[in-house]
């Protein structure tokens, strides 16, 4: 009879054979993966190294090695051809050497995209950045004089002719615009705010705590609802700084309600001897009226309300580079100008060449809203959307119509950025219900795909919403919905 020791020390014998084996055979597969010695001196490697930098061809080989070699040693046996490993070390080159900010196409429908970076500039704001950039510039040079100049005298002819305003100055953005002249003017001093304009900008920009931040002190007045007259008068005291009227943007408040309008604010301020400051926020500077846009007054309206002090961003309903523009009576944008903390905010030469090329477009109004491209998009008609939606849908429909069901549809865009928020712009968007595939597996792939395509889904289809489709890129939106759905 078999001693069961022996039995058991036997089947262990030929356990630990095996696996010897096992291992001596992953060996000699691992053996088999070139060295990147090898790679590098491939007529691969030498092509790599020609276009691209070292240490990325370096990381991307050993990446891939090194995927390889795991896999293996987790059981499975990887294709070694030279010609396999090399695409894939091409693939993980190009990922590692593209750039992380890139463009891509929103189809969202919505105009000034927060997330997907607010204005698109027009071709001349771009064309002077090329410029400028490129080339030594008199951005603080006085030519005529040939000394010192500064930066802001620039823009100030300009936005005086278009605003109606005595000065400028530009900062990298309006919350920066804010900040700064809060800063200036009321600096443990108090500033007085309705309780019903007390905001939430996107992106933790709350009017409350930029004010403590900028060293002012808050004096709410009235309520959520309801603010009268006589709340700001009450308020008024030796310590008040400013009084700051702040557009609401992103809500409104309706029903049961009452607000100061800024022209009986400036009355007020006049009679006690206190600067009326206006935080616009958007700062439209052509009248929207007529394209059937209500409600958002103009920054030259504002300003004819003698008001001392506006502020607006660069980038929502003006269309331009990313800033913050403050405009008003002269002597206290001279005071904005001599705080510390400008230097801290100054803008690019880059910033100015796009803003000021955006304002020469300006004192064209029509060329404006055609050439301007967020103007362009908020008050193209629908008969043109529609056109835009119905090429879309012609081109999809030859190529995918087996597996996917096309629509173009009526639906609803929206101005974004915090601008506008009440009003509907109607539009015309293309709806693609894929046939194999989940509507959000469809949206991943865009959204993963080359360039990014941004759509959004309503109940179980894709919208393309052809309001921010431009249109050289349709072919691109066309096609890569073409090949995700293929
Ligand atoms: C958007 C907005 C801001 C902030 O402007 P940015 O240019 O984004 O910094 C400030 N105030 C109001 C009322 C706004 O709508």
């Amino acid at each position: 009879m078999p001693d069961e020791t022996s039995f058991c020390s036997n089947l262990d014998h030929i356990r630990s054979h095996m696996l010897e084996k096992a291992m001596q055979e992953k060996q000699k597969d691992l053996s088999k993966i070139p060295s990147v010695d090898e790679i590098l001196k491939s007529p691969y490697g030498i092509e790599w190294l020609d276009s691209y930098p070292r240490r990325i061809v370096l990381k991307a080989i050993r990446e891939v090695l090194d995927a390889k070699r795991k896999r293996m040693l987790n059981g499975y046996s990887d294709n070694l051809s030279t010609d396999i490993i090399a695409a894939d070390i091409e693939k993980t080159i190009k990922e590692l050497s593209a750039y992380k900010l890139k463009p891509l196409i929103n189809a969202t429908g919505i105009v000034i995209h927060t997330n997907l970076g607010r204005a698109i500039l027009s071709d001349k704001a771009i064309e002077n950045i090329n410029l400028v950039a490129g080339s030594y510039s008199n951005l603080e040079y006085e030519i005529y004089q040939g000394k010192r100049g500064k930066r802001y005298s620039h823009i100030k002819d300009i936005l005086r002719e278009l605003s109606g305003a005595e000065d400028a100055v530009i900062v990298n953005n309006n919350a920066a615009a804010v900040l700064l002249c809060l800063n200036t003017f009321a600096k443990d001093r108090e500033v007085i705010v309705s309780r019903g304009e007390l905001v939430e900008i996107g992106g933790s920009f709350r009017i409350p705590e930029v004010m403590k931040s900028s060293g002012a002190i808050l004096r709410e007045v009235g309520t959520t609802n309801k603010t009268h007259f006589s709340d700001y008068k009450n308020a008024l005291s030796g310590s008040t700084a400013l009084i700051l009227k702040i557009h609401q943007s992103n809500y409104r408040i309706i029903g049961f309600t009452e607000e100061i309008s800024i022209k009986e604010l400036v009355k007020l301020g006049r009679e006690f001897r206190v600067p009326v400051m206006a935080d616009l926020g958007s700062g439209c500077m052509i009248d929207l009226e007529k394209y059937g846009i209500y409600g958002e007054p103009t920054v030259q309206d504002i300003i004819k309300t003698g008001v001392d002090i506006v502020t607006f961003s660069g980038d929502k309903l003006l269309g331009g580079p990313q800033a913050g523009i403050i405009i008003g009576k002269e002597k206290l944008i001279q005071k904005i100008q001599k705080n510390p903390l400008l230097r801290a905010m100054r803008i690019d030469k880059m910033t100015l060449a796009s803003l000021e090329a955006t304002f020469m477009q300006y004192l064209d109004e029509e060329k404006a809203v055609k050439e301007i491209p967020t103007l362009r998009m908020l008050t193209e008609s629908l008969d043109s959307i529609k056109k835009r939606a119905k090429k879309i849908f012609t081109s999809l429909k030859k190529e995918i119509s087996n597996q996917a069901k096309l629509e173009v549809i009526a639906d609803q865009s929206q101005a974004g950025g915090g601008s506008l928020p009440e009003i509907d712009f109607p539009t015309f968007a293309v709806s693609i219900k894929p046939s194999n595939i989940s509507v959000n597996e469809l949206e991943k792939k865009l959204r993963l795909g080359n360039p990014p395509v941004i759509a959004r889904i309503k109940e179980d289809s894709l919208l393309i919403d052809a309001r921010t489709v431009q249109d050289k890129e349709i072919k691109t939106v066309v096609s890569c919905i073409i090949s995700t759905l293929s």
